[in-house]
């Protein structure tokens, strides 16, 4: 027998919709996926194979481990918590306290951080959340933040804005000045940074990048910080599975505080976290010890000023990926990154592309196609429709974001397919052909994108060159192991 239910929505009384939601009777709440809604059910299988088949390059992106995502699917949803472990303002909150109070120990543990030196908070929804409330606990409105460009390879949570816009709720509620790279070596320009600082003596300097394939120099960061008395904020974000493996330069030597999404190269469930240094800070002349006050002005940002009740679900998920994050396993993974990124720029080189900064560091990688003539926003429509997952990006000079030069490419998610070194060369010879279509419908469909789109869905040769090698593309991804879900 069915029982249907009628919910009526309307929206400020201008419009009234009614929706029938049919359930079984015998509805129990333990019905499966497929049983329950079968639409969703399958829309999460058309995205399984997506990721199954496809080559993923996006560089911010990974495949979560099957115990993270149990622990993401939990119970632990449920569960309001507002407030700190011992200090909440709901009951039953026992056991939400053991799994912050476990993932908390396991972030110092994983980043090898003293915790007499060192706290964190584990409760931002996400990275840009993490960025708000430090910037919300330790500078008042109008206050000034100096991050790289987006442009140039920083994030939108570091004050993006344009001529025409203050983009990011960073530029809207702070003063923001971002700072660039060298157009000539693609390499920040700490001089520059260095001297706008002096003129414009922010509260907060942020070193992290989200498409910059070169390490950060802290120290130098560090030393600007000190001459302009600016808290220097590492933002991890990209970088923190590589930085727990200790494969690469830690912000922690010289930050003050450091942020960090948890879903990037770390592989947990998405989520943000922020470390800021507590303790003894120094001495005043008197010699009594002056004390780090970020920890409770972090806090008291993150709740009660900008959030509510934490997502226990993705905390406890958090803290399974940072488990993780300890082991041998984990460490020859991230040097794999490494490995895997070096392996592709080369073979890039190679095939004669242009690199910027010449090459990689890190887990990913810039390809400028201004000398080819082409750009990114051109190239992701042809990878899109041949399995190929990356993103377009501005290169260094590049005049506007909506035609951008280049594509970033990133290993980190591949990697955890369990890819080596010849496998990326295999996934650059898919790439160079992509690009060549990319090349013929440029030349066939002259300087205008929306041309372009035309040719690239209309003509017959190109679409079947596309079908071909996206099916090259799916054939050879599918061989490689999926981590989180085994049963394809
Ligand atoms: C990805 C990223 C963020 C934001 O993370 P979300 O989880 O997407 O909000 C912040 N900073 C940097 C440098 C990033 O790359």
């Amino acid at each position: 027998m069915i029982r249907v239910y009628r919910a009526l929505f309307s929206s400020a009384g201008v419009s009234k919709n009614v929706a029938k939601i049919a359930f079984a009777s015998s509805w129990s709440g333990n019905e499966t996926l497929a049983e329950d809604d079968p639409e969703m059910w399958s829309l999460l299988n058309e995205e399984k194979a997506r990721q199954v088949q496809g080559l993923e390059l996006i560089a911010s992106e990974n495949f979560c481990s099957r115990a993270a995502l149990e622990a993401l699917g939990s119970c632990l949803n449920n569960k309001y918590s507002e407030g700190y472990p011992g200090a909440r303002y709901y009951g039953g909150t026992e056991v939400i306290d053991k799994v912050e109070t476990l993932c908390q120990q396991r972030a110092l543990e994983a980043l090898n951080l003293d915790p007499e030196k060192w706290g964190v908070n584990v409760q931002p929804y996400s990275g840009s959340p993490a960025n708000f409330a430090t910037y919300t606990g330790l500078m008042k409105p109008h206050d000034r933040i100096m991050g790289q460009d987006l442009p140039d390879g920083g994030h939108l949570t570091h004050g993006f804005m344009t001529d025409q816009k203050r983009v990011s709720a960073t530029s809207v509620y702070f003063e923001s000045m971002p700072y660039r790279l060298d157009p000539s070596t693609g390499l920040i320009d700490y001089v520059k940074l260095r001297e706008t600082a002096k003129l414009f003596r922010p509260q907060i300097i942020i070193a992290g990048t989200s498409a910059y394939s070169r390490l950060l120099d802290y120290k130098t960061f560090r030393e600007i910080c000190d001459e302009v008395k600016a808290v220097l904020m590492g933002d991890m974000a990209h970088i923190s599975g590589l930085v727990a493996a200790q494969v690469i330069p830690s912000p922690f030597e010289y930050a003050d505080v450091v942020t960090t999404t948890t879903h990037k190269t770390l592989r947990g469930a998405r989520s943000g976290m922020i470390f800021f240094r507590r303790g003894v800070k120094g001495h005043d002349k008197k010699g009594n010890p002056i004390m780090y006050d970020f920890e409770n002005r972090i806090n008291a940002a993150v709740f009660p000023s900008l959030q509510g009740g934490p997502h226990n679900h993705a905390i406890g998920a958090v803290a399974v990926a940072l488990k993780q994050a300890q082991t041998e396993h984990f460490k020859k993974y991230q040097q794999q990154v490494l490995k895997n990124a070096q392996a592709m720029a080369k073979a890039l080189i190679k095939k004669k592309y242009s690199l910027v900064s010449g090459g990689t560091d890190n887990h990913l990688l810039l390809v400028d196609l201004r000398p080819k003539g082409l750009d990114g926003a051109r190239a992701e429509m042809v990878f899109n429709r041949v399995s190929i997952t990356v993103n377009k990006n501005t290169c260094p000079g590049d005049k506007s974001a909506l035609s951008p030069g280049g594509l970033r490419l990133g290993a980190p998610a591949l990697t955890s397919r369990n890819f080596k070194e010849k496998d990326f060369e295999q996934v650059v010879e898919f790439f160079d052909q992509g690009i060549s279509v990319v090349a013929d419908i440029k030349a066939a469909s002259g300087n205008k994108m929306k041309d372009y789109k035309e040719y690239l869905s209309s003509n017959s040769a190109v679409i079947e060159r596309m079908a071909a090698l996206k099916k090259e593309v799916n054939k050879f991804a599918s061989q490689f192991p999926m981590p989180g879900f085994s049963d394809h």
